[in-house]
């Protein structure tokens, strides 16, 4: 199972029931990750990569250090967007070989330390190729670079769109050549490309479709490099379902594009590897966001359940996270799941705002001041992603069980 079990009579994390578990952390609110669980995630991922596939952990979507450190042993590599997201892959014992650092405005002294560290640049300008340059020749050490291609085509399905059309993120298609060309010079050592579409898609055909392509643009591209290619990575975005209209992303097409284009790639560039960066659908079905209801309250036709915890430490589930139209996570009584008495209520949390909302009128079991709220799917764009500091509530803790 690499999904939480809902037929209990209280939800279970790694193995212990709700109730307990929050006596065992010694307060409310906090993320709890379940360790078998994105074990078997991961596990289940491998089952449909191709052989020859490297499976990368993108820490963006959950860097709890502890997690980092157990996804580590678990997959070949791990992508970085960040300085700190570099120590912290680095902490976890990650070869650097295997660290991809990502990102549109990555400091100088972000590249010298990504230089010093060994980890391969995906590079997204050519101010970045300058730096680099000139960090590789001060640190006497070549810098290992990538370049992050923005495609000429955009893909419908994902939910964040991050490649086609104009973009931060990367360099366009067709400044591509010029920016290789540079890449020939002093201290670089050309490794490959980078091609990241976007994120959350629930669509295995679309997500295909995408490969193929990027392969495409990727085999065009590899004519202008300076050296042969190594490394590609065309990303993953595979989404996870989050709502009731949400159908739960099909692999098989997935597996059947990535078997393909491998082949294509390793008869285009003998010497290359595939990689696939996933961040969300490692790890965000492991994860709960648990409050505990600290008030009930009726207001005119409505019921509120007011929890100890909200938008401030989970702002996707409040809706603010990018979303156009507000919908609920699921949500559960997670004490409480088999019990019959059920009514329409809003879960709010404390802060003095009208955005505040965990869930508006939905249907669940009757909840009374000392339950337990749990959001599921929220082992990603959790803690990391939401306005802690926000009304300065205090800080939100996680566990990993
Ligand atoms: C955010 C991001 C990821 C992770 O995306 P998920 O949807 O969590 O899998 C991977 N690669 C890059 C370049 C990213 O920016």
């Amino acid at each position: 199972m690499d999904r939480f079990d809902l037929s209990g009579a209280e939800l279970q994390v790694g193995g212990l029931a709700l109730s307990l578990l929050a006596e065992r952390v010694g307060q409310t609110p906090f993320y709890a990750y379940d360790r078998a669980l994105i074990a078997a995630r991961i596990a289940a991922v491998r089952q449909v990569l191709p052989a020859g596939v490297h499976l990368h952990y993108a820490i963006k979507a959950n860097p709890m250090p502890a997690l980092v450190g157990f996804v580590r042993p678990l997959v070949d590599g791990m992508d970085v967007a960040s300085a700190a997201e570099l120590r912290l892959a680095l902490d976890a014992g990650a070869d650097p070989q295997g660290i991809g650092f990502a990102g549109p405005g990555k400091r100088e002294a972000e590249l010298r330390q990504a230089v010093a560290s060994g980890v391969l640049l995906h590079v997204e300008s050519a101010r970045e190729l300058h730096l680099l340059a000139d960090a590789a020749q001060s640190l006497g050490r070549g810098a290992r670079v990538a370049l992050r291609i923005n495609p000429d085509f955009e893909l419908r399905g994902a939910g964040m769109h991050m490649g086609g059309g104009a973009k931060p993120f990367g360099v366009d298609a067709e400044q591509a050549p010029a920016l290789l060309r540079a890449m020939g010079r002093q201290g670089l050592v050309f490794e490959g490309f980078h091609v990241y579409p976007g994120s959350q898609n629930l669509r295995g055909e679309v997500i295909a479709e995408s490969l193929r392509r990027s392969l495409d643009l990727v085999l065009r591209l590899a004519q202008d490099a300076p050296a042969p290619v190594r490394s590609v990575n065309l990303g993953g975005g595979w989404g996870i379902p989050y709502f009731p209209a949400d159908r739960r992303l099909d692999l098989a097409p997935v597996a059947e594009a990535l078997a393909q284009v491998r082949e294509r790639l390793v008869q285009a560039q003998p010497g290359a590897h595939l990689v696939v960066e996933l961040g969300r659908y490692l790890v965000g079905e492991a994860g709960v966001y648990v409050a505990r209801v600290l008030d009930r309250k009726q207001s005119r036709d409505q019921v509120f359940l007011v929890t100890d915890g909200g938008m401030h430490q989970h702002l996707a589930a409040s809706g603010n996270f990018g979303q156009v139209i507000r919908r609920n996570y699921p949500v559960v009584i997670g004490n409480r799941l088999q019990s019959a008495e059920r009514e329409t209520a809003s879960v709010v949390g404390p802060l003095c705002t009208p955005l505040d909302v965990l869930a508006d009128r939905m249907d669940l079991a009757v909840a009374e001041p000392g339950d337990l709220v749990a959001v599921l799917q929220s082992g990603a764009y959790g803690a990391s992603a939401s306005p802690q500091g926000f009304l300065s509530h205090p800080a939100c803790l996680e566990v990993l069980v």
